[in-house]
């Protein structure tokens, strides 16, 4: 039978993070979102506590622990809001765990490492405005000039476009070959030709930074070029592998958050004559949120990649 208890050491990771987002997250974050404001010392607070690397391996200034701990984490954080869960998804599922599968060991001690430490922060460059769902569609180019890519293109939907130190950019090297076309690269914001802009006045995750990525003319090392030349598509969708399993562990932090804030309204709001949670109906209704909560705990701890 499958045991769904939690570790010790995951029981202790889940209790510094939700000790985290109830005083450091939950009292502003209604603030914040109507702000639309990203409060990027939250980043620096993740990399204090350790968050920013909980599944990278102690070789590659990880924690070394597993991807149900990166859940758990991302979990507690949605709780508090999907903006900071979106950033430890970007920044670990997408980027850092996809430099492990597929950087070289040169790559992974330059970038790897400073990014599970949460000293610089990594990005997943991917869509674009006619590029979304369908990946092969884009646009953006990478030539190959002697030891060096020209990237041009732009990028849009990038979560931590504007605090980012690293972005993983994926570009066509081979326009005629579809999805077999693709390329990716570790490109770093302080290259020349990389520009980004913050998406104003979203509807959605509004205290997350969210936004474009414009690249004129940047020069890429080819040893900052990841895998091979047309593997980009193969690597982009490990890496939403990794991502996706993060957001479905974050979508349970909203559905706990979701019945605390029910259950306590069921106490504060009286209808004719007695607390709204005295009424059949409404007992149904958490009753049935509370077992759809211990279904969808119980279906991520059995999917981690
Ligand atoms: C808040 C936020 C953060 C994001 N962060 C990042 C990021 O960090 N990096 C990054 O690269 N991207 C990011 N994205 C982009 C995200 O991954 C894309 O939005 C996603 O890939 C969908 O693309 P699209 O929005 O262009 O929709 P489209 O691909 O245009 O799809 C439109 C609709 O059509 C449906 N559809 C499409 N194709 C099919 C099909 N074959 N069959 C049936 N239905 C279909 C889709 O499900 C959708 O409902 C982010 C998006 C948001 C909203």
């Amino acid at each position: 039978m499958m045991n769904f208890e939690l570790t010790e050491e995951q029981q202790s990771v889940k209790k510094v993070v939700r000790k985290f987002v109830d005083k450091e997250i939950i009292p502003y974050i209604q603030e914040w979102d109507r702000q639309g404001q990203f409060q990027p010392h939250i980043l620096k607070r993740l990399a204090e506590l350790q968050l920013m690397g909980v599944c990278i391996p102690e070789e590659y200034g990880g924690v070394g622990m597993d991807y149900n701990t990166l859940a758990i984490v991302c979990e507690e954080l949605e709780r508090g809001d999907t903006a900071y869960r979106t950033a430890v998804s970007v920044h670990t599922g997408l980027n850092s765990m996809t430099l492990l599968q597929w950087g070289t060991e040169e790559q992974k001690q330059k970038y790897l490492v400073p990014q599970a430490k949460g000293i610089k922060i990594g990005a997943f460059g991917l869509t674009e405005p006619n590029a979304g769902s369908d990946v092969a569609a884009m646009k953006s180019t990478a030539k190959r000039v002697g030891d060096h890519y020209i990237l041009n293109g732009s990028k849009t939907w990038i979560s931590l476009c504007d605090y980012a130190d690293h972005f993983l950019i994926f570009a066509k090297t081979d326009h005629d070959a579809g999805s077999r076309g693709i390329t990716a690269f570790i490109v770093e914001r302080t290259f020349e030709g990389v520009e980004s802009k913050a998406i104003k006045g979203k509807l959605g995750i509004r205290a997350g930074n969210t936004g474009e990525i414009f690249l004129t003319d940047v020069k890429v090392p080819v040893e900052n070029r990841l895998g091979e030349e047309g593997e980009g598509f193969k690597i982009s969708m490990s890496a939403l592998d990794s991502g996706r399993f993060t957001v479905a562990a974050g979508a349970v932090g909203l559905i706990e958050a979701s019945l605390e804030a029910s259950l306590k309204y069921c106490h504060e709001r009286s209808t004719f004559g007695k607390e709204i949670g005295k009424h059949q109906l409404v007992q149904q209704m958490i009753a049935k949120m509370t077992a759809n909560l211990e279904i969808s705990d119980c279906w991520y701890l059995k999917r981690a990649p």
